[in-house]
């Protein structure tokens, strides 16, 4: 069915989730670079790691909020956007 005016967009809410999670935990590290490079390295490898989670909305929708993951799937999360930070970390691309 097609609803004139929706626009829909499939979108992979695990880079949200892992963005959300990783901008926390870098907010509190001062001895990890922050820069674009490592930043993008460490979304890849945790997301390389973790289930896609591909959800359909309508285009410009607000995506659920980390909040309302169950709390297994968030610690799932953190630990390896922990283990990414921690790689990077000791192999930086520059
Ligand atoms: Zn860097």
């Amino acid at each position: 069915m097609v609803i004139e005016g929706e626009m829909m967009e499939i979108h992979n809410y695990m880079e949200e989730a892992v963005k959300e999670v990783l901008d926390g935990i870098l907010s509190q590290r001062e001895d990890v670079c922050k820069c674009d490079v490592c930043r993008s390295d460490m979304m890849a490898w945790a997301l390389n790691r973790l289930p896609s989670k591909y959800v359909a909305t309508q285009k410009g929708r607000v995506y659920t909020k980390l909040d309302e993951i169950n709390i297994q799937f968030k610690t799932d999360i953190i630990k390896e956007v922990v283990r990414a930070v921690e790689y990077v970390k000791d192999k930086p691309r520059h």
